[in-house]
């Protein structure tokens, strides 16, 4: 009997060893980013679109970066007191969602008719639980109501004023639909309905990016987190104002689910952003998750296979962020530049603008 047991715990001993050393070698697969096992990491996005050096002035770009690096705080507070990747996503979106330099919440893009129409969604990985909505005008978090539209009603994605009613039912804080506007913004919309016009004029696409401004710095702020916890699960966000000068009705790729946003345990948690039109045809999320799961790829060449290849061969600017339970990140981008950073241990977190930075640890 004596000799069972002992039989017994040494097997279970070296299937222990034998996953943990698995796991360890996943945590490192083909990916620089996470130090040895991470218990909890976290990665965010600010939008990518044009962004270069020579656009940006030096006060700029560290406004930008102390909020991302505010961002990046709000969501690892929860994570280390060992709260859960859905309430770290929330928090890190809400910090962009307050701030005007994102296209989401205030400061948020216009649509052809001047106003701010906003689409959240948000997703955990354990339960595959998501929630979204799309067109609000009045609710000062939209990623609060997408929590809200998950896990108080029975629904996954509710819109306009059907979706605004729920907020006020839930209590959410709603606001004048004034709140949203910031006067940059808002010359934005301008600039790019003058330039409809010229192209109407017949001027060449290639000509117009030259002379405006508004191309030169074009930029999708579109804002966006996904993180693990200490359980590892994984959870998803994402939050915008959705395009400059969209026409009614104008729902973009973040509350697509699967496309903008997604997360599943057993693969990875995505975030994107970029030309939305393009990410739902692409499924964005969804894909790369799925290259992982059926193709056994690592998140990296999942991640990298989605963005810079078959988004690439269909014109589609932009980029995701992306985690999985390993703590794995990868945050590849075709366009210029994106807004993006990630944290894995308290007060270190990287944030990045532009291409050529260094992303290891
Ligand atoms: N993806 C968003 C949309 O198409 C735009 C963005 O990323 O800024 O609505």
């Amino acid at each position: 009997m004596k000799k069972i047991t002992h039989f017994f715990l040494i097997s279970l001993l070296f299937l222990l060893v034998i996953s943990c050393a698995e796991n360890s070698a996943k945590s490192a697969e083909n990916n620089d980013l996470p130090p040895e096992n991470p218990k909890i990491g976290l990665a965010i996005h600010g939008g990518a679109g044009t962004i270069k050096r020579e656009n940006m002035t030096p006060e700029r770009e560290k406004a930008y970066r102390e909020k991302l690096q505010e961002s990046l705080e709000a969501g690892y507070a929860v994570l280390e007191k060992g709260g859960s990747s859905t309430d770290a996503v929330i928090a890190a979106v809400k910090v962009m969602e307050d701030s005007p330099f994102f296209n989401a919440g205030h400061g948020a893009v216009f649509t052809n008719e001047g106003k701010n129409e906003l689409d959240a969604a948000i997703m955990e990985g354990a339960s595959k639980n998501a929630g979204a909505v799309a067109s609000i005008t009045n609710v000062k978090n939209p990623i609060t109501l997408a929590h809200a539209v998950m896990n108080n009603s029975p629904h996954v994605f509710m819109v306009g004023g059907g979706a605004e009613k729920f907020a006020m039912e839930q209590n959410l804080e709603i606001v004048d639909p004034a709140y949203f506007r910031d006067e940059q913004r808002y010359e934005q919309l301008l600039k790019i309905i003058d330039t409809e016009k010229q192209q109407l004029d017949h001027s060449s696409q290639l000509e117009l990016e030259l002379q405006d401004p508004y191309f030169k710095d074009r930029k999708f702020g579109t804002v966006g987190a996904v993180a693990v916890d200490m359980e590892g699960n994984v959870a998803a966000a994402t939050s915008t104002g959705g395009m400059t000068n969209k026409r009614y009705g104008r729902v973009g790729d973040v509350p697509i689910i699967g496309a903008g946003t997604y997360a599943d345990n057993a693969t990875c948690a995505v975030s994107a952003t970029g030309h939305g039109e393009y990410f739902i045809r692409t499924v964005v999320g969804h894909e790369i998750a799925a290259q992982m799961k059926y193709l056994d790829k690592s998140l990296k060449d999942a991640a990298d296979d989605v963005v810079m290849k078959q988004l690439v061969e269909i014109e589609g600017e932009g980029g995701i962020i992306a985690i999985d339970k390993y703590g794995n990140i990868a945050m590849p981008f075709n366009s210029e530049g994106m807004y993006r950073g990630y944290m894995y241990e308290k007060g270190k977190g990287k944030t990045f603008i532009y291409k050529d930075e260094d992303e290891k640890l």
